[in-house]
């Protein structure tokens, strides 16, 4: 598909540089950098011991969705209808799967007909019934949701959705008896610490399995791999890597089984930053025109408080000594304050731009027009060279 048919209005700069002296941009402007999304993508794709399916919701923003399909990325877990439209009008070949357990009445069968879903999940007997109302289930694949628990999850994905364990294997039994194939599916969590989580919850899978009457070929271990912050060090990738091949040889799969992962963050975070100008200083606060209700949304939960920045004068960077300073948002909410103070040059004034990194995830999906504060400037930097703030730092 011809690129300006889906983006007819992206701006393309080699460098934040060029982009901030061309347009001295008095709202928020939004970054991709296609050469480092195409670098994390490929390098997750090729590190993991199985199938990769890119979680939508992290960034739905098409022109991403589209760098992860450049760079290998076939299977996208989506969690609506509105989502896997707009996979499937970026990447027309992409496979879909429906993998949340609530849907809205019509979806599935929607799904199923106008872009030939066949996997979905469930939790409970009912979303059973309710799929076989609405999709041929022969042909189809099913997942069931286990809830597993770890305390190496920053946000445990299991209160909401999630069977106990003992009452998986009727699940898995029911799905088998509509025709359907039977899958399990579980989520360690998001943010997951610690690569033991998943070897833990595989033990538990691999338990389920082997008392069975029947194989299972698919299982799917969710998402959660966690990307580095300032002050935020999380273990590499690889060694998340490592433990789920290790620990995937006691799943006791039928041949040609594969396990899935349906990462959001560690592919979505990378390759996006986000520019704000200073509207005021006082002191040590400085007021800018993005906030915690803009890209900075995902900030408000446990985990990382901060994404590294850059400083920017009439398009130069802006360097010297620094000093801790509070940074506000637009918005007259009084919590529109970011959680933690951020290191910046001491004479930091108004009208100079910051640039945040490695914010991706959690971040365009998640601002809102509170106010009337509200930017969907989104542009391309991309000369190879062009790096955002932390990337060397915080993605190995
Ligand atoms: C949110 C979500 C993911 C992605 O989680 P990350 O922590 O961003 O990797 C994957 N699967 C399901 C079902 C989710 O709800």
């Amino acid at each position: 598909m011809c690129d300006d048919a889906i983006m007819p209005d992206m701006e393309h700069y080699p460098c934040v540089e060029s982009l901030l002296t061309t347009l001295d941009p008095e709202h928020p402007v939004y970054c991709i950098y296609p050469h480092v999304y195409q670098r994390s993508a490929a390098a997750f794709v090729s590190g993991f011991p199985g199938r990769v399916l890119y979680a939508v919701k992290a960034c739905a923003e098409p022109e991403v969705i589209r760098l992860l399909a450049e760079s290998g990325v076939r299977h996208f877990d989506c969690a609506s209808l509105v989502e896997i439209e707009t996979v499937k009008t970026v990447f027309p070949q992409a496979c879909c799967y429906f993998m949340v357990p609530v849907l809205l009445r019509g979806e599935a069968r929607s799904a199923q007909k106008n872009f030939d879903v066949r996997h979905f999940v469930i939790d409970h007997p009912d979303g059973i019934k309710r799929l076989k109302s609405e999709i041929e289930m022969s042909g189809s694949v099913i997942f069931a949701r286990l809830a597993v628990h770890h305390d190496a999850a920053m946000h445990d994905l299991s209160l909401r959705f999630g069977a106990p364990a003992e009452q998986v294997p009727a699940l898995l039994k029911a799905i088998a008896s509509t025709g359907a194939e039977a899958a399990l599916a579980f989520n360690v969590g998001s943010m997951v610490t610690e690569p033991g989580a998943y070897r833990h919850a595989i033990s538990i899978a691999a338990e389920i399995m082997s008392n069975l009457p029947f194989d299972i070929r698919l299982v799917d271990i969710g998402g959660g791999f966690p990307r580095s912050y300032p002050q935020f060090s999380m273990p590499p990738l690889d060694r998340y890597f490592e433990a789920i091949s290790e620990a995937k040889h006691r799943l006791p799969v039928t041949a040609g089984g594969e396990i899935l992962t349906e990462p959001g963050r560690a592919l979505a975070a990378p390759g996006l930053s986000a520019i704000s100008e200073v509207l005021l200083r006082k002191d040590d606060r400085l007021y800018l025109n993005d906030g915690m209700h803009g890209i900075f949304w995902e900030l408000r939960y446990e985990g990382h408080k901060q994404f590294a920045c850059r400083c920017y004068r009439g398009g130069e960077r802006l360097q010297g000594k620094l000093r801790p300073f509070t940074l506000y948002g637009p918005t007259c909410d009084s919590a529109d304050v970011l959680p933690e103070k951020v290191e910046l040059p001491r004479d930091i004034r108004v009208g100079d731009h910051l640039e945040f990194g490695g914010l991706g995830a959690y971040s365009l999906s998640g601002r809102t027009d509170f106010n009337g504060r509200y930017s969907d400037h989104v542009v391309m930097l991309d000369s190879p060279d062009a790096l955002p703030p932390g990337y060397s730092r915080y993605n190995q």
